[in-house]
């Protein structure tokens, strides 16, 4: 029995539904051999979803990483062996909806850093609002609003998401390769890259869109004040 959950999102986003090995359990939670859910990590919530195992069917409304396992939370205390299939499906609405607000992000923090060398300091996505907080300096409303609208026309351009792996060292010499403030990409050999056709590249663990024209717009709810140099963005989508 392997020891680590291969993460499908990883290659292909759009997958909603699998099939897969039980691995683990503890408490009220199932290791799988592979797995769509995303387990949460980067400012992105975990998925939910659903659970078959034989007959039963479970909520998942939480799924979690521990060392290379996917624990999937199920609701009402379902008991699954090791070597057991399920089958596992995730919300997909909430997720795409996710996903596009994860790509529409990265391609907000583009044109900040871009535009102003300005780094995200921390995010947190969500299904309603996202909110994005950037490092600079007595910024104005109407400069958000100006990039908001630069961001918005990129994405209504088609610009493709493009996702690969390059050895860790070559991709750690590209510049805003890391555009999160502090955070050093884990401790692997080859990197996941994310790339947003001429405006963004990144390395990062999380699902996207692989298209801009399926994000939508961002559009502003509100900005606040962090401290001198941190401004935090709160934003959401249309439609
Ligand atoms: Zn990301």
């Amino acid at each position: 029995m392997p020891r680590r959950t291969e993460l499908l999102y990883m290659d292909d986003s759009y997958i909603r539904k699998f099939s897969a090995t039980a691995i683990d359990m503890e408490e009220d939670a199932v290791a799988l051999d592979k797995t769509a859910f995303y387990p949460g990590g980067g400012g992105l919530p975990s998925d939910t979803g659903i659970m078959r195992i034989g007959d039963e069917e479970f909520k998942v409304p939480v799924t979690y990483k521990k060392g290379d396992l996917v624990y999937h939370i199920l609701e009402g205390g379902g008991l699954v062996k090791p070597g057991e299939i399920v089958e596992g499906e995730i919300d997909w609405d909430r997720r795409y909806r996710l996903m596009r607000m994860h790509t529409g992000l990265h391609v907000l923090g583009a044109i900040f850093y871009e535009r102003m060398g300005a780094l995200v300091t921390g995010n947190q996505i969500g299904v309603d609002r996202s909110r994005v907080d950037v490092n600079i300096e007595g910024f104005k409303r109407e400069l958000i609003g100006s990039i908001l609208e630069e961001a918005n026309r990129i994405l209504s351009e088609g610009r493709k998401v493009k996702i690969y792996y390059l050895p860790r060292e070559e991709a750690l010499r590209i510049p805003g390769i890391v555009k999160l403030a502090g955070a050093m990409p884990p401790n692997v050999e080859r990197l996941r890259i994310v790339e947003v056709e001429d405006i963004d590249i990144q390395a990062d663990g999380g699902p996207h869109v692989a298209n801009t024209n399926e994000i939508g717009k961002l559009v502003l709810l509100r900005t606040e004040s962090k401290g001198r140099r941190n401004k935090r963005i709160y934003f959401t989508l249309e439609p």
